[in-house]
């Protein structure tokens, strides 16, 4: 048995003194291309990783719902049905917000007792308040017997962060949780979330993840402007090409990107620059990854990173710094930020013999503020896995 699932019972049956009906688990992920670009229903290209949030459950005849949070070492509960938006325990809130959902579209509950504990680094764009939801949302499904399709499950569990914790984030991090595939990166189209399973399979090269340790601050003022710039671009465009049907940015092409400099402010053309190209990029991305064309991949991957750099300005110079590092060593495809930004991680394509030296370059050259003394970039390959699951039922 897994040890974080073995953690995770133990401390259940310690708590609350009888065994979990059910353990579910939901997969932080990581996002190979498509960044920024899910907001305005363009392209996004997730996978789920071997990084997780395990939760135990059991009914416990009550109206109450009491657990406990192993990394936070604390515990919290709440009446049934009362659901608290500004509960003094943040990691609660993201499951409250699940409850509240599942109490809006009438699923009735009844009390619980849980145990959660994950290894998502927390803030370093993998998504681990994703994977609480949907590991949340998965576990009640099956301990009160009903189940959701997997579009409405994300678009719940995204309700829930929207509604109840007060962060405006896309789809994409609670749909990839849900549907995730070992081996495959799954492309969704945010407009009409249509998805697309695609073999991440790279003979000879592998994909690494290097987090800079640099946790992103800021980023929710930083995301909610970036959000009004595209929507003040998206409209300005309406406007110049009235005679087309505009629904999104991914209406828009390259083509299009010198009539709009002409009409737009500096920083909104720059704005929806990036997530015009990215949007093909993804496009991209997808076709080289059928045809096994390495080149074109990580030419793609260089090529969102300096576009998340110079014109959505969501970079910092910690991934600059790796993204560079990276590049020096001749033996990465591409790289490139990942999550949000402004801190988190980089992905990158390495030629699988190289890892060994790839990664002492890092460790020889990468150096931050935010590292402690004698610390590094964590530095780990990445294992494409399943979606969200229930792994132990009684
Ligand atoms: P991320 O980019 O990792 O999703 P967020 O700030 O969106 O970062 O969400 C992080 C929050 O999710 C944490 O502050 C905590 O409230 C919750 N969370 C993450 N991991 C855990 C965990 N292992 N146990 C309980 N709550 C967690
Ligand atoms: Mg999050």
């Amino acid at each position: 048995m897994d040890s974080l699932q073995q953690l995770v019972q133990q401390t259940f049956i310690a708590r609350f003194g009888n065994q979990p009906s059910i353990i579910a688990l939901a997969p932080g992920r990581v996002n190979i291309i498509g960044e920024h670009t899910d907001y305005t229903g363009g392209f996004v290209f997730p996978a789920a990783i071997d990084k997780e949030i395990i939760i135990a459950v059991d009914k416990n005849d009550t109206d109450t719902i009491t657990g406990f949070s192993v990394d936070f070492n604390e515990e919290a509960s709440t009446n049934l049905g009362a659901y608290d938006p500004t509960h003094p325990k943040e990691w609660f809130r993201y499951i409250l917000g699940v409850l509240d959902e599942l109490q809006t579209i009438d699923q009735p509950l009844e009390g619980f007792n849980f145990c959660i504990a994950g290894n998502i680094p927390v803030g370093s764009g993998l998504s681990s308040s994703a994977a609480v939801e949907m590991a949340t949302c998965i576990a009640m499904e099956r301990l009160f017997n009903f189940s959701l399709e997997d579009q409405a499950a994300a678009l719940l569990c995204q309700r829930a962060e929207n509604n109840f914790v007060g962060v405006n984030c896309g789809i994409m991090d609670q749909y990839i949780s849900r549907v995730g595939k070992a081996n495959h990166a799954v492309k969704i189209d945010c407009s009409d979330l249509t998805i697309q399973t695609v073999s991440i399979n790279t003979p000879d090269y592998s994909w690494i993840i290097v987090d800079s340790k640099k946790r992103r601050g800021l980023v929710d003022s930083e995301y909610n402007n970036r959000r009004k710039e595209c929507e003040e671009g998206l409209a300005i465009a309406q406007r110049e090409f009235s005679e087309r049907e505009i629904s999104g940015l991914r209406s828009l092409s390259i083509a299009d990107l010198g009539r709009l400099e002409k009409v737009c402010s500096p920083i909104v053309f720059k704005r929806i620059k990036h997530v015009i190209s990215e949007n093909n990029r993804v496009l991209e991305t997808e076709k080289a990854l059928l045809e096994g064309d390495i080149k074109t991949i990580g030419d793609c991957l260089y090529a969102s990173h300096a576009s998340l750099r110079d014109d959505f300005n969501v970079s910092c110079k910690e991934l600059d710094s790796l993204v560079n590092i990276l590049k020096d060593t001749g033996d990465v495809a591409g790289a490139r930020l990942t999550g949000a930004g402004f801190g988190g991680c980089v992905i990158a394509l390495v030629k699988s013999d190289a890892i060994g030296s790839v990664i002492a370059s890092i460790k020889q050259h990468y150096t931050s503020d935010c590292l402690q003394e004698n610390e590094s970039a964590a530095i780990w390959p990445i294992v494409i896995s399943d979606g969200a699951r229930i792994i132990h039922k009684e």
